[in-house]
Order: C-alpha cells, then sequence, then structure tokens
C-alpha cells in the first residue's frame, strides 16, 4: 500500500506555498494544526507581521495549553513594510537578523518536527536575507524535520531546493470589490 511504503520512507520535507493567491500562510497553519494533532512539535515564526492582533496566535497557544499539544508561533519584528526603491530602514534589518537567528537556531536544534517559516520569502524578494543563507541552513536540517516557507515570488534557489513547492493563482479577491479585512478570514 502506498501508505505503508511511504511509512517506511519517513522524511522531512521542505514545502513552499508561494503565489499572489491568497491562503499561503492558511494552507501552512492548517498543516501545523495536522502535524500538532498527529503529535508533531509545530513552531510556526511569523516573519513580517508585529503589528495586527493574528487569530492563530491565540488558537496556538489554546492548543499547547493541552497536554499532547506542541504548537508554538511566535512573532518577529514589527510587521516590515518597504515598497520599492527606498533602503530598508536598519532596525528592520535588525529584526530580520535577530529573526533568522532565531529560526536557524530552531531549524538545527532537533527540538521540532514541523517549523513554518512565514512570510519569509518576502524578507527575502526584500534583499533583507540572502536565499543562500536560507539554503544552507535548510541543507543541514535534521533529517524528519519537515520546513513551510511562505511568501509571493518564492526565490529559484529555494524552490529548486524544496521537495513541495504549490502555487496560490489568484482568480478573484474580495479586496478587489472593495471589501475590507475579514476578522478570521485575513487575521
Ligand atoms: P492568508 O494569510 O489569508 O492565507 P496569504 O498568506 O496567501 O494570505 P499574504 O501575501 O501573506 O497572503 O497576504 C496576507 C494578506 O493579504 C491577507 O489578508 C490576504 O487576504 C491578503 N491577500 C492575499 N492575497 C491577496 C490578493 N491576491 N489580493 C488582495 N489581497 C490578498
Ligand atoms: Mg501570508
Amino acid at each position: 500500500m502506498a501508505q505503508e511504503s511511504a511509512e517506511g520512507s519517513r522524511k522531512g520535507l521542505i514545502l513552499i506555498n508561494t503565489g499572489a493567491g491568497k491562503g499561503k500562510t492558511t494552507a501552512a497553519l492548517g498543516t501545523a494544526l495536522r502535524a500538532a494533532g498527529n503529535g508533531l512539535r509545530v513552531l510556526v515564526l511569523q516573519f513580517l507581521k508585529g503589528s495586527w492582533h493574528y487569530g492563530e496566535l491565540e488558537s496556538a497557544a489554546a492548543l499547547h495549553a493541552l497536554e499532547g499539544f506542541t504548537y508554538e508561533l511566535r512573532k518577529l519584528g514589527r510587521g516590515f513594510v518597504k515598497v520599492g526603491g527606498a533602503e530598508a530602514d536598519p532596525e528592520d534589518l535588525r529584526m530580520v537578523e535577530e529573526g533568522w537567528a532565531q529560526a536557524e537556531a530552531a531549524i538545527l536544534s532537533g527540538e521540532w518536527d514541523l517549523i513554518v517559516l512565514d512570510e519569509i520569502n518576502y524578507v527575502i524578494g526584500y534583499k533583507m536575507l540572502a536565499p543562500e543563507r536560507v539554503a544552507d541552513v535548510l541543507r543541514r536540517k535534521p533529517e524528519m524535520l519537515h520546513v513551510i516557507l511562505t511568501g509571493r515570488n518564492a526565490h529559484p534557489l529555494l524552490v529548486e531546493l524544496a521537495d513541495t513547492v504549490t502555487e496560490m493563482r489568484e482568480i478573484k479577491h474580495a479586496y478587489q470589490k472593495g471589501i475590507l479585512a475579514q476578522r478570521g478570514i485575513e487575521f
């Protein structure tokens, strides 16, 4: 059976959720929920998003408090915003460095079974973090650790390295009708 042979060759995967359509973070959090329910130790590191209040933070904390579940969610940074041209704010760069140091340590620690690097593709896309550094750490990750990277415009080097890459394609989005972000759906 496919499932049995899969069981015989258990392996930590590198997954990427990219593309312009909605659902990259949502899918990663869904996988995190699935993993936590299987007893996997889950760590979600959210780059970029510092200023909003996200519902997933409460859900993770509630789940983490239950016996048998390990589901930690940490927000890194203060909500990095950079649009085109201007140089990145040194404070944002410092926070990216700090965030990446935390991610690297977690990946190499052996303490986790699934790590989500949420929005890391944006940090790389804004040239705040070199893709080679990320690739180097992913190549040295513990055999059984799964890592999910999210964000638009995944770097080709990381796409090459990944086992499973999914592109979310936008067909339509409520924002286009002027509908604002909805609690529970967007945050
Ligand atoms: P989500 O967190 O909802 O799964 P995402 O991770 O795919 O979204 P991000 O690039 O992280 O997308 O953007 C997060 C925010 O931007 C969310 O509020 C989401 O609804 C919104 N968003 C995502 N895709 C689009 C789009 N194509 N047009 C407008 N807004 C979008
Ligand atoms: Mg996202």
